[in-house]
Parts: structure tokens; sequence; C-alpha cells
């Protein structure tokens, strides 16, 4: 991004901003905003809902809901927001947090415009790693809608990765009709046992060991495809001009969801280093984060409030001063 951030026009200023409308964001602003406070919820993609868009498979792991497709999910998640008139900004994409000094609010942008608040939520969650592939017709990445959009009828598919994405991928190739399935990852595979077994009696074969697969050639080792499905698992999304610190790549929080010595920065959902991300968790995790900003917020509201009540003196070099403090 070589733009300078110097130019920047102002917008709104606001309590809090959450940025990421996956589950945590979602809910995490839904919160914020029944509770009261000012919220905007930013989001660089087209809508809400998170990975969840890229879902066309049944959610059966959200309790109390069912026979709900992950987009089903998500058009939810933003049919909620919408009813309850929380404000959504849709294709803004975050390229910097900061703050131009220790009282001042926090600026939030995307390269040419700025959005003030007290409170920043950080829930931009993960992305599919690519392992240097890029997506085409014959190379899906990540589960989901990468690779569903493939057809497999008849062909022979390369699965990279040993995970559970990439057993769960290949069972659904051989589902869908593919001729065969080579499942290539570089150590045993870490996949659960139960998605192990399903693929026993199927046409699929588990290499453990190092590879070398070509997008170019559709080649891995000597042998030749017609599909990849590069399960690599996933990486944070962090706003690039974010430094803040990290533990394996996510963002490091403490229970409340604050980012040690940063006050006002907060992170929700899979962005961070929270334990088991899915939809349900995500959520629990953003409205955990707004309850502890709500309290915050009330209590620094209580502080201004007797501030005000005590007399005021200019201070003798023209800064206004607050006695008592
Ligand atoms: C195919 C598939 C199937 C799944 N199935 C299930 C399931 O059945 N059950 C289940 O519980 N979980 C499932 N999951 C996992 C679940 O979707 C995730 O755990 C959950 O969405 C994480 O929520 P999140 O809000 O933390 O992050 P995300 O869902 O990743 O949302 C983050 C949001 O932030 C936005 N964003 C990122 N960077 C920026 C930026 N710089 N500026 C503005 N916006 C930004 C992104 O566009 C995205 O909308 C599935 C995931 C996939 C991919």
């Amino acid at each position: 991004m070589a733009r300078s951030l110097n130019h920047l026009w102002s917008c709104t200023m606001k309590d809090a901003l959450v940025i990421g409308g996956g589950p945590a964001g979602a809910a995490c602003a839904l919160w914020l905003h029944q509770l009261g406070m000012a919220t905007m919820l930013i989001e660089g993609g087209a809508a809400i809902g998170g990975l969840q868009q890229r879902s066309p498979y049944m959610n059966r792991w959200i309790p109390g809901l069912v026979g709900k497709t992950g987009q089903e999910v998500a058009r939810q998640l933003h049919m909620h927001l919408r009813q309850e008139q929380v404000e959504c900004l849709l294709n803004y994409h975050v390229v910097s947090v900061r703050r131009r000094h220790a009282a001042a609010p926090w600026e939030v942008s995307n390269g040419s415009d700025v959005h003030r608040a007290r409170y920043i939520v950080i829930a931009t969650g993960t992305r599919p790693r690519t392992g240097g592939f890029a997506e085409s017709e014959c190379v899906g990445i990540g589960p989901g809608t990468s690779i569903e959009k493939i057809p497999v009828q008849g062909k022979r598919m390369a699965v990279l990765g040993g995970g559970d994405a990439a057993f769960e991928q290949a069972e659904f190739a051989l589902r869908r009709g593919a001729r065969c399935v080579d499942l290539y990852c570089r150590r045993a595979p870490r996949a659960r046992p139960a998605l192990r077994q399903r693929l026993q009696g199927l046409a699929a074969h588990v290499h453990a060991g190092p590879f070398h697969a070509d997008q170019k050639t559709m080649r891995v080792n000597d042998q030749q495809y017609d599909v990849f499905s590069v399960q690599y698992g996933y990486e944070a999304c962090i706003p690039v001009y974010l430094e803040l610190p990290r533990k394996d790549g996510y963002l490091e929080v403490d229970q409340s969801g604050a980012i040690p010595g940063v006050p006002g920065l907060f992170a929700a959902g899979s962005v961070t280093n929270f334990l088991h991300p899915c939809v349900t968790t995500a959520a629990a995790h953003g409205i955990q984060v707004a309850k502890v900003i709500e309290n915050q917020h009330c209590q620094h509201g209580a502080q201004a409030a007797r501030s005000a009540d005590r007399p005021q003196q200019l201070h003798p070099l023209g800064f206004l001063a607050v006695s008592g403090i």
C-alpha cells in the first residue's frame, strides 16, 4: 500500500467501531447497539456473515438452530442487523487503526477516509492459507464454495493437507462423483479419526511425506491430476498497518478480549488466540467483548460526570485544568 495516510477525510465519531462482519463482529455490534452505544460495523466485503458465506454445507453445530446452511446463517446475521437497525458500512476494507496520542480517539481508515471512536473491536477473522497456489477453474482453496464450484465428476483430484478439512473435502469430492482422490500431507494426518475412517473403502489414498505440487503442470510428484483442492488451514486477517503483539500469527488478547497495554482496543473471534473457533464461540466472544466495553463506557461516563461537577480553573498556560484530579 504505497499511499500515504496523511490526506485522509474525516467521517464519523462513534462510541465503538467493530471491524469485520463475521459472527464475532456481527454479535458484538448487535449487542453494543442494543446496550445503547453509538456503534458502526465495518465490513470489507459486500455482505455480513464472514466465512459462513463460503459454506454451502448444512451447519449442524449451532445449538438450537437446525436445517440451515452456512450461507443461510450468514444471511440471517445480515437480516438481524438490518432489522435492529445496526449501522453497517460495507465494502470498506480497513488498512489502518491508529491514534494520534493516548487521549485521542481511535482512527480507522481504508486509506481514503477516516472513522473515529473511543473503542475499536477487531473481528477480522481468518482466511484459508493459499500455500502459494492461486484459485482457478481447477484449483480450489479452502473448504466451501471455492472448491464446490469446480466440477469433479469423473476427475482425478489431489487434496493437499492432512487436517479435518482435507479429509472432509476428499469425501465430499468422492460423493460428487470424483473418479479418485489422493491426499498429500507432509506429516502423519491430523484429521479426527472419525473423518479418516469415513474414507476407508472409498477411492481415496493417503500419501504422508514430502511432496511437490505444481499448479502449472497439475502434477504432484509424478502423478497427473485434473483438480487440486488446497486445504492448508487458515491464517489471521489483520489490517496491514496494525502492529500489535501476536501469538502464532493471531492477535493476543486477555480474558476480556482487550489487547493488553492498549486501552480502548479489543479483538474478538477467530482473529485472536481464543480456543476452538466456530460460529457459536466467535459470536460468544463478540458478546463478551461488547459487555466489557459497555462496562468501561459506563465507568468513563460516571467519571466524566464527577469531573464536570468539580469547579474548573484555567491553567496559567491557558489549558483548562480540572481541580481535584
Ligand atoms: C466452508 C466452511 C464451513 C464452515 N462450517 C462451519 C460449521 O458448520 N459450524 C461452525 O460453527 N463453523 C463453521 N465454519 C467456521 C466459521 O465460519 C468460523 O469459525 C466463523 O465464521 C469465524 O467467525 P469470525 O467472525 O471470527 O470471522 P470471519 O467469519 O472470518 O469474519 C471476519 C470478517 O471480517 C472481514 N474483514 C477481514 N479483514 C477486514 C478488513 N481489513 N476490513 C474490513 N473487514 C475485514 C471479512 O471480510 C469477514 O467478513 C466453517 C467455515 C468454512 C470456511
